[in-house]
């Protein structure tokens, strides 16, 4: 490798957007090299760091004779330092370029194995699984920078809101010695002499520790093993969770409310050049309460088929049409349709809620059973033993208070607000029935 100070570069160097930000005159600039023009007598690279992209233009007969002719041997995404003056340039887009005076190579990048378009607003034209396969390369764009950068904030924003309402953040084990709520397929594996399974989701937990530290917020990762391949699931997901004492369903739909419209407004304000660049325009969602009857008949009227127990991925998709950016919460869900810890109302209801936005489900919650003998029978109604859920029902004998809480799809949230057609596209690392790498 080139002998490089790397101490000394990431002190000293100059980040890109500083170059259009401030009044710099001599930089150090280190990237990867997004492009490269050769116009026989000038030469351009445009050279981009996690802030910008800036065009290097060589002349002939000006610039170095080394640097002008090693300005022709650089390949595209090859890593570079650049040394040189900053020029006011009507032509170089930004108004500002790059007069070079020495250019050392890092490492250089090989033949590109998928397409990463000059024009950072285009897709690629690679597929996608082809794009997950090179992930690591597929993060040079931009375009995919901008997906996790809008994660980043959504995340930020999560835990700023939680923070502000008094939430303590928590960890959960990811290793569980039975299913935690039935239903979904769990992952087995090897512990020692026992079997286990990775958690499905830590919904046992934060119920336990809301009925001591009263509001319990984390992002956790879960497992389903859902053999099925859909473009909205994936079998290793993250999850915005949240539980909170003393609160019914609609205390915890508020707070998702005002959580929500916290992150997107947070996005608006943070992400403006990510949501341009992805061709998005956001606004802060308004919120809407219907109940599962009033949802199902509204649908009905539409000439959409429903279904008793659940909403269809149809009606969603429905709902998302007539009420656009608006979470629409829709709650005294039928009992048979959620789990077996969600609090009865009446005989055939629930205080059981799902959140639908922009036409998919982003969130499940409600108020949960707290009290034993009713999630015992609970549980038998589910044809679940009430054994298998021994230590959990025991933890709500010494003081639990009535508790609700939610669980919102990291990727999810992310692929929805960023209309992604794929939710691969909003996980830098997908884990799919047939993706274990990279
Ligand atoms: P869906 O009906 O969309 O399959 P679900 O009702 O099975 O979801 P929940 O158990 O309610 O899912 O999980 C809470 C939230 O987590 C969902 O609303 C969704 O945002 C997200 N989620 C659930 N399953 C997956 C998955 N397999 N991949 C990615 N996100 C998921
Ligand atoms: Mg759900």
């Amino acid at each position: 490798m080139e002998n490089v100070d790397l101490k000394n570069l990431s002190e000293n160097r100059t980040f890109i957007e500083d170059v259009f930000k401030k009044k710099i005159r001599s930089v150090e600039l280190a990237g990867w090299v997004h492009n490269i023009r050769d116009l026989s007598k000038v030469r351009f690279i445009i050279l981009k760091d996690m802030t910008g992209m800036i065009q290097i233009a060589g002349v002939k007969g000006k610039t170095s004779e080394g640097v002008f002719s090693e300005m022709d041997k650089i390949s595209r995404e090859s890593v570079i330092v650049v040394k040189g003056s900053v020029v006011d340039s009507k032509q170089a887009p930004g108004g500002k370029e790059i007069n070079p005076e020495e250019i050392i190579v890092l490492n250089s990048a090989d033949e590109l194995p998928i397409d990463i378009p000059f024009n950072s607003g285009e897709d690629s034209k690679t597929e996608l699984p082809k794009r997950l396969d090179y992930r690591f390369l597929d993060l040079h764009r931009k375009k995919t920078q901008a997906i996790f950068k809008v994660q980043a904030t959504l995340m930020q924003g999560f835990r700023e809101y939680m923070v502000s309402r008094k939430g303590v953040e928590a960890n959960f084990p990811s290793i569980i010695s039975s299913s935690s709520e039935g239903g979904t397929e769990l992952f087995k594996a090897k512990y020692f002499e026992k079997d286990v399974y990775l958690s499905q989701s830590c919904q046992l937990y934060k119920q336990m520790l809301a009925c001591s530290m009263e509001r319990v917020f984390t992002i956790f990762t879960v497992w389903r093993a859902e053999k099925h391949n859909t473009v909205r699931h994936l079998n290793e997901s993250r999850q915005f969770d949240f539980e909170m004492a003393f609160a019914d369903e609609f205390v915890v739909m508020d707070e998702l409310a005002k959580c929500v419209q916290h992150m997107v407004g947070m996005v608006i304000e943070k992400n403006q050049s990510d949501l341009e660049l992805l061709g998005i325009k956001l606004k802060v969602p308004t919120v809407k309460y219907m109940t599962f009857a009033e949802t199902n008949e509204l649908l009905e009227k539409e000439g959409i088929k429903t279904d008793a127990h659940d909403l269809t991925g149809i009606g969603e998709k429905k709902l998302g049409e007539l009420f656009p950016d608006t979470i629409v919460f829709v709650h005294d869900w039928p009992l048979k349709g959620k789990p077996f810890y969600i609090m009865p109302k009446g005989k055939d209801l629930s205080c059981g809620f799902d959140a639908i936005y922009k036409g998919m489900e982003i969130t499940s919650g409600g108020q949960r059973v707290h009290l034993p003998e009713l999630l015992k029978e609970r549980l038998k109604v589910k044809d679940l033993d009430p054994k298998d859920f021994k230590s959990y029902i025991d933890s709500f004998r010494y003081g639990a208070p009535p508790h609700a809480g939610w669980g919102m799809g990291v990727e999810r949230l992310t692929m929805v607000l960023l209309e992604l057609s794929n939710i691969r596209e909003a996980v830098m690392f997908p884990r799919d029935r047939d993706r274990l790498t990279p």
